[in-house]
């Protein structure tokens, strides 16, 4: 139900837990977060409040400059910690956090177990992840657009790869999102508040656009592929 992303020189792993709590008031039955660590990007989640996750992480820390973060609400598959966000491929190289619902998962997935992809969870969001991965070819942002276009629903959706570590690549349709835009570090969010501590220039994602973000820059473009050129909005408000 909320999704927050980071890329910069930070330890993301405390920046990314800080704009999950301040999405908490969407409500949520579980959280996760994806990073890309020494080892590779990794995965920390767990069902019930940010809290059970966080003792997780001081057990075991992430750490990384890039990762994505997600609190979920459960639409499809009870809420568990196989079933939280982030989701993985089988190779593990692809994560995604989702808000939103995928309408035509089922199909999806068949089309996926038939050609091999095996599935750990009941959720919609996996198949996303699976998608991605089969699609990808060398280019992560073709490989989103076209795995978008296969997609029908609302979501909203914050992907990483290990293939392409220094990008994070946003999608924003029927759920929203925005981009917060720092100094050599740049953000997501589901809305303002999870990112208005690090920075006010934000790019508010309409439908059907997209944004990949590395740490020195933002490029917003159309699911189709068109770049688009806007200025950034000033947040003149506080929490
Ligand atoms: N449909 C997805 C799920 O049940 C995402 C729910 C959400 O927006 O948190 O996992």
């Amino acid at each position: 139900c909320g999704i927050v992303g980071y890329v910069g020189k930070r330890n993301s792993q405390r920046i990314l837990l800080d704009g999950l709590k301040k999405l908490e008031y969407r409500g949520y039955d579980s959280a996760g977060l994806a990073v890309f660590t020494e080892s590779g990007l990794t995965v920390k989640k767990a069902q019930g409040r940010l809290a059970v996750l966080e003792s997780k992480l001081e057990q075991e820390p992430l750490d990384g400059t890039i990762g994505i973060g997600h609190t979920r609400w459960a639409t499809h598959g009870k809420p568990s910690d196989v079933n939280s966000h982030p989701h993985t491929d089988n190779s593990m190289k692809f994560s995604v956090v989702h808000n939103g619902i995928i309408e035509n998962y089922m199909t999806l997935k068949e089309e996926l177990t038939a050609k091999g992809h095996r599935f750990v969870s009941e959720t919609d969001t996996e198949v996303i992840s699976h998608l991605i991965a089969d699609l990808y070819e060398g280019d992560i942002v073709k490989a989103v657009q076209q795995a978008v276009k296969k997609m029908t629903g609302a979501f909203a959706l914050g992907v990483l790869t290990e293939h392409e570590p220094e990008k994070l690549v946003a999608v924003r349709l029927a759920s929203p999102l925005i981009i917060g835009v720092g100094d050599g570090e740049n953000f997501i969010g589901s809305d303002i508040p999870a990112i208005l501590e690090y920075t006010r220039n934000v790019y508010i994602l309409n439908d059907g656009e997209m944004a990949v973000l590395t740490q020195n820059g933002v490029d917003l473009r159309t699911i189709e592929g068109n770049f688009i050129s806007r200025e950034t909005f000033y947040v003149d408000w506080d929490l």
